[in-house]
């Protein structure tokens, strides 16, 4: 089994279990309100409106879609909904509900104004999706008794709720799906600035002192996620305890970076040799993504959900109607010379 990324920005089964279960620790890292949730400003703000002109209504939330890479807070904002309006946030994943009755049992037992947190929602079968449609415009859904010539379906009501579901690919979402959603909002990396503040705040939860330029660092070694970002401080943390004092310095955070094979811009191995295998097999690109899948020995779907929103983002990447290709500024950080074959000029 591959060794687990330290930068993934995709939940541990360790983290997701603690997650969903609040355990201590996970809960107090996640931000419970919008005062607390750092960043995505302008999204904020959108939420804000639609969450007070709802309950000035006295109605429901509209549902809302939130996609973008995993790590940055779509789970979180759907806990925060529901705080700020006084219920629950029930979580689910689109995997999880292979059949209605799945469905119909969560459903059923969402209370008025609920949360009902749908990840991975582009993972949904049909067959489920078109019963939540209907739950989500008319508040009911079929049930079906016996099956044959017994069958009989029966009508169940369910209270107005809000689902919001998150997703890291919008383009596999159907058409009618998404039309369903009052409100679709994408979830950007955050900037280094963002992140210092997510890292002093749970520094102090954590009841570890730090170095300011130890954060800083850290901060543009987070791949713009706060996922990545706490997961560091965490292995910072541990190794400050064992070959330190306890508190984090600037050289000790930097050792553990190296030691994680971590880059000054926040790529890992797994990072760099997809842009190497680029480089090295496909002289740069541009190469279909499932021939660097190929190449690596990784699931396409790992490299387009985790490794390259990131690589596109810094610029080292490009994506192109004949496939991916490095860019100039990926030669430079890798500290390799470009060919002149390599005609990236156009991404420099
Ligand atoms: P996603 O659902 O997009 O994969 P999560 O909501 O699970 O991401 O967020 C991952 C972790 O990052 C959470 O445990 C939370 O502690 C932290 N986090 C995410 N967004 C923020 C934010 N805006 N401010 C502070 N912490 C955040």
């Amino acid at each position: 089994m591959p060794r687990e990324r330290v930068v993934s920005a995709q939940a541990r089964s360790d983290e997701a279990a603690a997650g969903k279960a609040d355990k201590p620790l996970h809960a107090t890292l996640r931000p419970e309100r919008f005062d607390h949730y750092v960043g995505q400003r302008d999204l904020l703000r959108k939420l804000r409106i639609t969450v007070q002109a709802a309950d000035q209504r006295g109605e429901p939330v509209d549902h809302t879609l939130f996609h973008g890479p995993p790590g940055l807070g779509k789970t979180t904002l759907a806990h925060v909904i529901a705080n700020e309006i006084g219920t629950k946030a029930h979580v689910t994943a689109g995997p999880a509900l292979t059949k209605p009755a799945d469905l119909v049992g969560v459903v059923t037992s969402l209370g008025t104004g609920d949360v009902l947190f749908i990840d991975e929602i582009h993972r949904l079968s049909r067959v489920v999706e078109e019963y939540l449609y209907v739950a989500m415009e008319d508040y009911k859904i079929d049930i079906t008794l016996d099956s044959g010539s017994h069958a009989r379906v029966v009508t169940m009501p369910v209270k107005p709720f809000t689902l919001v579901g998150a997703t890291t690919r919008i383009g596999l979402l159907t058409a009618p799906m998404r039309a369903r959603f009052g409100l679709v909002e994408h979830l950007d990396f955050y900037p280094p600035a963002d992140l210092l503040v997510i890292l002093q705040a749970n520094a102090q939860k954590l009841g570890v002192k730090a170095e300011a330029t130890a954060l800083e660092e850290l901060s543009h070694r987070s791949r713009g996620t706060p996922r990545v970002a706490n997961r560091l401080l965490r292995r910072v943390r541990d190794f400050a305890s064992v070959e330190g004092d306890g508190d984090i310095t600037a050289d000790l955070c930097r050792r553990a970076l190296e030691l994680e094979g971590i880059d000054a811009i926040g790529l890992d191995a797994l990072d760099r040799s997809f842009l190497r295998a680029l480089i090295d097999v496909y002289s740069g690109g541009p190469a279909g993504i499932e021939a660097v899948a190929a190449t690596l020995g990784e699931e396409r779907d790992t490299l387009e959900d985790v490794i390259e929103p990131y690589l596109l983002q810094q610029g080292l990447l490009a994506r192109t109607r004949q496939g991916r290709r490095v860019t100039k500024k990926a030669y430079d950080h890798l500290g390799l010379p470009m060919p002149e074959s390599a005609d990236s000029g156009l991404f420099a």
